[in-house]
């Protein structure tokens, strides 16, 4: 049996190391922030390319706590993607702010920026024959205030920053990086969290930097931002602990995470290496063998953290063939995601409806993700891309 995923192997390779670190982290006595954690942001600050990191207990944390941050609420509209892990959207909810769906481009899967600039006309207009919005009350509409972008590196590869910055600096909106799936990703030698404004990322255990529990982190260069989110995650703390300056949230990282994460990090430049080895392996035998499935396409200059290894198919019926054929031979198989964003129950309030994001629709009908992590041998991939054919 091929897993996803292999956190078993990962864990074999640095197993005294990482029990070692937990162990001393729970004889210390030290479990809220302290050194391990204070020592993790550094090397994590370092490894992004940032000036401040702010580790936190969620990559949903990281992406609330900005937007709070940024003083985002109620009547406030931020632009996300529908095709995403609900997190990206849930987050500006969750501040109370409404999501404005923006569609991705089928070949990135990433947001579509010429959607972006029709969304941000359409909204400032309340005109949704130039791009489908929110079908709210029209002075609810109208009232809306556009605040910022979050874009979204999905599956590992970051969004098109260069033009999202560029367009939401032109409408005077704020940019978060969604890069819970792209730690270790660089687009141009800059890495993924450091891409935007503000950068997200999860170290949920399955995310290409993983914990043992939940966590999170935030990436951002300005000082003043970096003071307010270490005061959000704590209650919205001031000078003195029992001195509250504004709302925030219990939103700490574990210092026996904070431990667990500085010996993945230890070896996490030699499992991207080998991310971008299994990545090739699977290009190379998808071709050779002339299966019949649009493969990842990473533009030039640009790195993939490979979070997921996602082939599109010809339609659905496709899609449960090769998912059918693989599980027969015993290699499991991922739909991310089988339903968009706008479609979901959680969002009704919105009145999106389908056929607003024919992208996000359609991939949700074709895609699927083949396994993906650092200790996938060659044979194993040549296995897995035989077993697709009939
Ligand atoms: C996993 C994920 C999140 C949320 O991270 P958690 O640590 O699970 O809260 C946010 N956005 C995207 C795109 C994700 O994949």
């Amino acid at each position: 049996m091929i897993p996803f995923i292999d956190l078993q192997s990962q864990f074999a390779r640095i197993q005294p190391e990482v029990e070692a670190a937990m162990l001393a982290v729970v004889r210390s006595g030290q479990f809220i922030l302290g050194p391990e954690v204070a020592k993790l942001e550094e090397r994590l600050a370092d490894y992004v390319g940032a000036k401040y990191c702010i580790s936190c207990a969620s990559g949903t944390d990281a992406l609330v706590m900005a937007l709070m941050a940024k003083g985002v609420g109620p009547g406030d509209a931020v632009f996300t993607v529908p095709f995403t892990f609900m997190a990206s959207a849930e987050a500006i909810a969750t501040v109370g702010a409404t999501p404005v769906f923006v569609d991705v481009e089928a070949g990135s899967f990433n947001m579509d920026v010429a959607a972006l600039e029709r969304a941000i006309e359409a909204l400032a207009k309340a005109d949704a024959s130039i791009h489908p919005l929110p079908r709210l009350p029209e002075a609810e509409l109208k009232a809306l205030k556009p605040k910022g972008v979050i874009a979204v590196d999905l599956f590992g590869l970051t969004a098109d920053y260069a033009a999202i910055n560029t367009i939401a600096a032109a409408n005077g909106l704020f940019v978060i990086e969604d890069a819970a799936q792209s730690f270790g990703a660089s687009a141009n030698n800059a890495r993924a969290g450091s891409l935007a404004e503000i950068g997200c990322t999860s170290f949920f255990p399955a995310k290409p930097l993983g914990c043992y529990g939940d966590g999170g982190a935030i990436f951002v260069n300005d000082s003043e931002l970096d003071t307010i989110l270490r005061s959000i995650r704590v209650h919205g703390q001031g000078e003195d602990k029992y001195e509250n300056v504004r709302m925030g949230i219990t939103g700490r990282l574990d210092a026996v995470q904070a431990a667990v994460l500085q010996k993945k990090l230890d070896i996490f430049d030699d499992e991207m290496d080998n991310r971008q080895r299994v990545a090739a392996g699977y290009a190379a035998a998808l071709a050779s063998e002339a299966i019949d499935v649009v493969a990842p396409a990473i533009p030039a200059h640009h790195i993939s953290a490979w979070a997921q290894y996602t082939v599109t198919a010809r339609d659905a019926v496709a899609r449960t063939e090769f998912q059918q054929r693989l599980n027969a031979a015993g290699i499991p198989t991922m739909i991310y995601y089988p339903k968009a964003l706008h479609q979901q129950k959680a969002f009704a309030n919105l009145g999106y409806q389908t056929g607003d994001f024919a992208v996000s629709e359609d991939l949700t009908s074709r895609v699927f993700s083949l396994p993906m992590h650092p200790y996938l041998a060659d044979a194993e991939i040549s296995r897995i891309v035989a077993s697709l054919i009939p």
